[in-house]
């Protein structure tokens, strides 16, 4: 009965426009050259050839959750546990941030310490100093620390769903849990923040049927932008054994996003070249992803941050520079945060009319 009921939710979707079907995804030879080549237009279209080039920042790698699939989850007692000190990264953006560079991304654990003592102070610093647009990663927080982050400057969240599915979210022990986690999402875009999101392709058990949810769930929700990362085992994680995440279904994943919403900012993610050594980053942007990002963590501390394992792929600016040349792209000098206050969505009430059409129809 529920199988009856959920394939027929499918099929009822296959036809509406925008809305991948298992087709897409699975897709690989002159179809699948096909669909990114038109992905990759439907981006011009919306953006030309501008890619927005972003630092990201681990400031910490605490955590209080314990996602089975990430290596910063709290059960991993062979990390070894590091905060950053704000004076020290403020330095290191205001004197060694990368021309290219527009935006800055702070990431870490589970972290509200960090969230205070490291992300606050050096965001009024970088509010101060520079033009760059912030954007935070810091998972789940209390309104108050949300709302003191946005004082202080940052206007871009990133909080991924993670996944579309219940039942599996809380089996991964993904953060508190997936109704929580969109509703989080639904209130920092009420409250002003422009809200970024992501999924991740490949996770152990994974159905098409999971990976096809993951596209109704994004498009429900008042998002500015979505990411699909290839899921890469953990070493110190209950998950160290199982497969990577596959490239291809990444790369299709991408350009179904990006016909499902052209205006969305899209990244390519550097963990695609883990998933496929040499040449996924810049198939990466040939499916119309329109966001890189540079790492900037300080090396002596970089190997502490591990989301997924040893030989972490670290993009350098030489390298994002020329990728982005390679794909006929440039970086834009606009930064991100400026690009979403300049393009507000239809009164930003769009995403609920449609999620409230959507909810209408299932
Ligand atoms: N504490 C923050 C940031 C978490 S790390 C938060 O809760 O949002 C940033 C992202 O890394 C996660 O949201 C998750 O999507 C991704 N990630 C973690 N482990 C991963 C893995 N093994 N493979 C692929 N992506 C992973």
């Amino acid at each position: 009965m529920l199988r009856w009921r959920l394939s027929g939710i499918n099929f009822s979707r296959m036809n509406e426009p925008g809305v991948p079907t298992p087709a897409m995804l699975r897709s690989r030879g002159r179809d699948q050259a096909k669909l990114h080549e038109r992905a990759a237009n439907a981006a011009r279209a919306k953006f030309g050839d501008r890619v927005f080039v972003r630092a990201v920042v681990e400031i910490s790698n605490f955590c209080r959750e314990d996602c089975r699939y990430c290596g910063m989850r709290r059960s991993n007692r062979a990390l070894t546990r590091l905060r950053a000190r704000a004076e020290q990264l403020t330095e290191l953006l205001l004197q060694h941030t990368p021309a290219s560079v527009t935006d800055v991304n702070l990431q870490a654990g589970e972290d509200p310490v960090a969230a205070r003592e490291v992300a606050l102070p050096l965001i009024r610093a970088l509010r101060k100093e520079t033009d760059l647009g912030i954007s935070v990663c810091l998972g789940t927080l209390d309104p108050a620390l949300f709302a003191a982050l946005k004082d202080a400057g940052a206007t871009v969240n990133i909080l991924k769903f993670e996944m579309a599915d219940a039942e599996n979210y809380s089996q991964f022990s993904a953060p508190g849990t997936l109704a929580e986690r969109t509703e989080t999402i639904r209130y920092l875009a009420a409250t002003g923040w422009h809200v970024s999101s992501g999924f991740i392709e490949g996770l152990p058990g994974q159905t098409e049927e999971d990976l096809l949810a993951n596209f109704s769930l994004a498009r429900s929700l008042p998002l500015r932008g979505c990411s699909v990362s290839p899921f890469i085992p953990g070493e110190e994680t209950p998950l160290a054994d199982a497969r990577t995440g596959e490239a291809e279904v990444t790369l299709n994943c991408m350009a179904a996003l990006r016909l499902m919403r052209p205006d969305w900012v899209i990244p390519a993610v550097s963990a695609l070249n883990l998933a496929q050594p040499g040449s996924g980053y810049a198939r990466g942007l040939g499916t119309g992803a329109n966001l890189v990002t540079i790492n900037l963590t300080p090396p002596e501390v970089r190997k502490d941050y591990l989301l997924y394992k040893r030989d972490r792929f670290i993009m350098t600016e030489e390298r994002i520079l020329d990728e982005i040349a390679r794909a006929g792209l440039t970086p834009s000098r606009q930064s991100l945060a400026e690009y979403y206050k300049s393009n507000p969505v239809n009164g930003a009430k769009a995403p609920h009319a449609e999620q409230r059409a959507e909810a209408a129809r299932t």
